[in-house]
């Protein structure tokens, strides 16, 4: 199969989930358990026998929602439950919330209500993530999850399973950035959407066979990697927010001569740093990796918080501009947003901010801030 046919098996899972989670339940005899977010050990899901699935794309009529939530409520929550009213998650058997913001603390008991599915849990996540007591705590959150699953299919999730889930992930994580390393060094051999379409489509196929297409296309790409010469020209982009919506800025970007060397999204990077021990106690091993992972709105580390980070990789990366994409009514990225700019000005980085949200409408501007943006950043390159 040529590069370009592996890339299509996840663009089409990303148009058409549906089938391939129903196919997988059928052959498997299992069920399937969505997620918000990506702070979710899905290893924990998978060990179980079960197909985890990221509930962060798809396109919905958002108004479905709108009876149920508050106007002043996220677009991805708004999208999310709007999808379950349409009908569009079916498939799922249950769902884990992690609490990452006060929408996220009311949603799983809306959804119980509207929807309600025969594995239903929050994930506890903590606040205060600097605590000397916060390792015990995800602890015994991860226990508790792992309990409820147990419950839920009936038998214990062996140690062994767990491992192999484990090892899995990391495999899988390994693969994910050398992609995005292959795509940094040099962005002609693999596009900005391309990339990200691999990432998000990860979330909702089955591991083993992401692994599978993901080891070939990484082959192909190395090959190409000493065959091509580097692009020099593309201007580099840092992109930042909880969510990468709509995924058409990439696209944007790209056409104004940018590529996106560094981001720290919940279904980008942040989705694939870190790996999970496989020595030792595995649910401390989980725990570990939820607590150095790098920072979010919504999980933000005294000890590294996001704005430094975020200027810190920023110079590493050597970006020329910075984008912040804050989606509407997202209240933890809220509170981000003045520090974000102001680190990017301290380390003399353009800087904007661009507020988006789920759906179709506000398209035709944001391309034009862009390429505003990219022509500021770009000079006579653009
Ligand atoms: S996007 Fe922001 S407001 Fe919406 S659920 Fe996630 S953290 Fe909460």
């Amino acid at each position: 199969m040529k590069r370009t046919e592996l890339i299509e098996t996840f663009e089409s899972a990303l148009i058409n989930p549906a089938d391939q989670v129903r196919q997988w339940k059928t052959e498997q005899n299992s069920g399937a358990i969505g997620f918000l977010m990506s702070d979710v050990p899905e290893e924990l899901i998978h060990a179980a026998g079960l197909f985890p699935y990221g509930i962060i794309n798809g396109k919905a009529e958002l108004e479905k929602a709108d009876t149920h939530l508050q106007a002043w409520v996220c677009s991805h929550a708004r999208n999310s439950l709007a999808l379950a009213l349409g009908g569009n998650l079916d498939f799922l058997d249950g769902l884990i919330v992690p609490q990452t913001c006060d929408t996220t603390r009311m949603l799983l008991d809306l959804w119980k209500h509207v929807r309600p599915l025969a594995y239903m849990e929050d994930f506890r996540l903590p606040r205060q993530v600097d605590r000397p007591s916060v390792g015990k705590y995800i602890i015994g959150e991860l226990e508790r999850i792992k309990y409820r699953l147990e419950q839920y299919i009936g038998r214990s999730i062996k140690p062994e399973d767990l491992k192999h889930s484990i090892t899995l992930y990391n495999h899988n994580r390994k693969l994910m950035r050398r992609l995005v390393d292959l795509h940094a060094q040099n962005p002609v051999l693999i596009s900005n959407r391309e990339l990200y379409t691999i990432i998000n489509a990860a979330m909702i196929m089955p591991r083993e066979k992401v692994n599978e297409l993901l080891v070939k296309i990484v082959s192909t790409l190395e090959d190409d990697l000493n065959a091509t010469e580097v692009d020099k020209e593309h201007v580099r982009i840092l992109l930042s927010g909880t969510l990468l919506e709509p995924m058409d800025i990439l696209d944007y970007i790209e056409e104004f001569g940018g590529a996106v060397v560094g981001d720290d999204f919940q279904n980008g990077y942040r989705y694939i740093e870190a790996d999970v021990a496989t020595r030792g106690s595995l649910i401390e091993a989980l725990a570990d990796r939820q607590l150095n992972r790098i920072p979010s709105a919504a999980f933000d580390p005294a000890h590294n918080p996001r704005r430094f980070f975020l200027a810190n990789l920023a110079n590493e990366k050597k970006v020329q501009g910075a984008i912040f994409l804050h989606l509407k009514f997202c209240e933890p990225e809220n509170f981000d947003s003045y520090d974000n700019l102001q680190a990017m000005q301290n380390a003399g980085i353009p800087a904007m901010r661009l507020e988006t949200q789920f759906g179709r409408s506000g398209l035709g501007q944001l391309r034009t801030r862009v390429h505003a943006f990219m022509e500021m950043v770009g000079g006579e390159n653009v």
